[in-house]
């Protein structure tokens, strides 16, 4: 099956051709490690996660760098609000969005470079691009990229150079020779700033030197691009990405990537959402609420180019959609799983496959759903067919990474550990009752965990119980 995706330079969708047979190598640009990583961290890391499990499911063997900014004037500028130091106090982010990304089920990348241990990398670019003219030093000390050097400068944002409005206009005009020149390192500026001795004198790197200087640092490539994919939210095509490009062009004479993928936005529907999470961006808040599952079901339930509307509406309809595949495992449990049906596997990775179409993956996974439910109706005790449902749920966890969790537990999200001792235990006084053949105490019992909205099914593996609407 043929890999096709939007390539946001050549603005439509092509087939995916890597530089090395049956290889992908994929870079996306990870968080300034500053604050908590809020739901647009989330939506990017998600996209990305679902073209790594395509590409791998379509049997490519995939490398994946995300970094992490660690050293950035936000990061100083938090480090005097807090009194940390910059290594406690980024490796605190790090560690808080590895955490909640694994809540989401993303997958680690294979390279996570921090900018602060790639300081060998950038010194060499910076170096080779001042060799080379392409770069140039103010008295200040502070490093500039010139734009004018780059003939291909533009080309992957396709903006007019002149219109644009988001070119730094900082201190040292009359000294950088255009606008639209960024600067490559930052000479220290005083005793708040954090600097590292280098050859190109006491200072740090500037944020878009770090990607192109990575990517060089951990990927071969060709003699015409270092990676395949290079990906990052929509708001990073320009400036970010186009100063990347020029770096990697003029210090090392090939392209960076062959192709360019970017995410939608996402935005909060106030009006739509409840008063738990009210108008709250930070991930942390949406995962104290609701079941890191969830909110990955939902996120990947619209197109990753498409902008979000996150709204508490949404994410509950998606919830009753994502119940209906946790009924279907229980009806299917506890059986192993054999071969996937290739008809619906086929379809599944026909929507992935067409630039990451995971809204129509959704709806191939409830028609699966639908008729697999159909089949069991007619034959309830075909252990042939409850194994091939069991695999392609099995599947669908593989390449959508949802599905996994144990369906009685799906159903008890929430529940406080006191509330769950009570329940057992009450459940453990029913069963004790049953045995006793006081069936009038049972059902009373019974009754008195329905009205706690507690559901009970007898099954051959005892007794399972259910919290009604735990969220
Ligand atoms: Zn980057």
């Amino acid at each position: 099956m043929q890999m096709k995706i939007y390539d946001s330079v050549k603005k439509e969708k092509v087939p995916f051709i890597p530089i090395k047979e049956k290889e992908a190598t994929i870079y996306v640009c990870g968080p300034t490690v500053y604050d908590d990583a809020h739901l647009g961290h989330a939506r990017s890391a998600l996209s990305f996660d679902l073209l790594t499990r395509t590409l791998r499911a379509l049997g490519y063997r995939t490398t994946m760098a995300k970094n992490f900014t660690d050293i950035d004037d936000k990061i100083i500028k938090k480090m005097s609000q807090t009194g940390m130091d910059l290594r406690e106090l980024t490796q605190m982010y790090i560690d808080k969005y590895l955490s909640e990304m694994d809540a989401l089920n993303v997958q680690r990348a294979d390279i996570e470079p921090k900018a602060t241990e790639s300081l060998d990398a950038i010194e060499s670019m910076i170096s080779k691009l001042l060799e080379s003219g392409c770069a140039y030093k103010i008295s200040n000390g502070d490093i500039y990229f010139d734009t004018s050097k780059d003939s291909s400068y533009g080309s992957i944002s396709h903006l007019n150079r002149d219109e644009n409005e988001n070119i730094s206009r900082v201190c040292h005009a009359d000294e950088k020779r255009d606008p639209k020149d960024f600067a490559l390192w930052k000479a220290c500026s005083g005793e708040n700033d954090v600097c590292f001795n280098t050859s190109l004198g006491e200072g740090r790197p500037g944020w878009h030197i770090e990607c192109s200087a990575m990517i060089e640092k951990h990927f071969e490539g060709d003699e015409k691009y270092t990676i395949d994919i290079h990906g990052g939210g929509a708001d990073l095509l320009f400036p970010h990405h186009e100063n990347e490009a020029a770096q990697t062009r003029c210090s090392t004479g090939h392209e960076i990537a062959k192709y360019w993928m970017h995410n939608g936005f996402v935005q909060i529907d106030g009006e739509k959402m409840s008063k738990s999470l009210g108008n709250s961006f930070f991930l942390k808040d949406a995962l104290s609420i609701y079941p890191g599952e969830l909110l990955r079901f939902y996120l990947i339930s619209v197109h990753y180019r498409n902008d979000f509307n996150f709204n508490e509406v949404d994410l509950l309809s998606a919830k009753k959609r994502l119940d209906k595949l946790y009924r279907l495992k229980m009806r299917v449990m506890p059986t192993k799983a054999s071969c996937v049906n290739k008809e619906f596997k086929n379809s599944l990775l026909g929507a992935m496959t067409d630039d990451l179409n995971s809204s129509k993956a959704l709806s191939v996974v409830d028609t699966m759903i639908s008729e697999s439910n159909e089949k069991l109706d007619n034959e309830p005790k075909n252990k042939a067919l409850k194994k091939e449902i069991a695999a392609n749920i099995e599947f669908v966890d593989t390449l959508l990474g949802f599905g996994s969790s144990e369906p009685y537990e799906w159903f008890q999200y929430g529940i406080s550990n006191e509330e769950r001792v009570k329940i057992e235990q009450l459940i453990e006084e029913r069963n004790l009752a049953k045995k006793e053949k006081n069936y009038s105490k049972a059902d009373e019992i019974r009754d008195e965990l329905s009205k706690m909205g507690v559901s009970l099914m007898d099954t051959a593996e005892g007794t399972k119980w259910e919290k009604r609407d735990s969220i």
